[in-house]
């Protein structure tokens, strides 16, 4: 049997305290050459957004723009995700923080290794332990799978509320996903809706 939410909460605050913090972590990420993405980056792209927030959202890893300009999701699928975010009333910035699972751009937006995966996801770890969400939406495979230690599918796992070390989580689709596949627009909006139902519970 699982802690109950309350004392669940009290461990995660605690475990928050131990281990390296912000400037910790914001000095490691940029100083990292854990694995060879280092070497292409024009910059790391750490994750922007209210550090106490409410949401947290995850994606896959920094595109061009996001390599060019040091912030996640701000190119194309950035614009849907800020559009997405509108509709069911969140802004990026304001109670909503925005990370990837990796800091650093694969070259020619290639999908991550999984060795490159595993380097740097204790960055996003320490990223959700430190602001404590209530609420993570996993967006695409990789964050998803990466979150849930799961090699299920995005429809799979779609309309179900898991958690991650005791925090609900939420999947669905990438915004550049839904930029190719514009039918699934519907279902990720239902799974966006679906996040503000279970927001309202927490
Ligand atoms: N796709 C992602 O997963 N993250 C970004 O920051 C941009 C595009």
């Amino acid at each position: 049997m699982g802690l109950a939410p309350v004392w669940r909460l009290r461990e995660r605050r605690a475990e928050a305290k131990l281990g390296p913090g912000w400037i910790e972590i914001k000095q490691a990420v940029p100083a990292c050459t854990a694995c060879g993405l280092h070497k292409g980056r024009t910059q790391t792209v750490f994750g922007v957004g209210d550090e106490a927030a409410d949401w947290m959202l995850v994606g896959e890893a920094p595109g061009a723009e996001e390599d060019r300009l040091g912030e996640p999701f701000v190119g194309q699928a950035g614009k849907l995700l800020d559009n997405m975010l509108a509709a069911i009333g969140l802004e990026r910035g304001d109670n909503v923080y925005i990370a990837n699972v990796l800091k650093c751009r694969p070259p020619a937006n290639r999908n991550p290794e999984p060795d490159e995966v595993a380097k740097c996801t204790p960055f996003l770890k320490r990223q959700i332990a430190l602001i404590q969400p209530k609420l993570i939406i996993a967006m695409g495979r990789f964050a998803a799978q990466t979150l849930l230690a799961s090699d299920a599918t995005i429809a799979s796992l779609r309309g179900r509320v898991f958690s991650y070390e005791g925090v609900p989580l939420i999947v669905t689709y990438h915004p550049a996903y839904l930029l190719r596949n514009l039918p699934d627009k519907a279902k990720a909006w239902a799974d966006l809706v679906f996040a503000k139902k279970t927001m309202a519970t927490l």
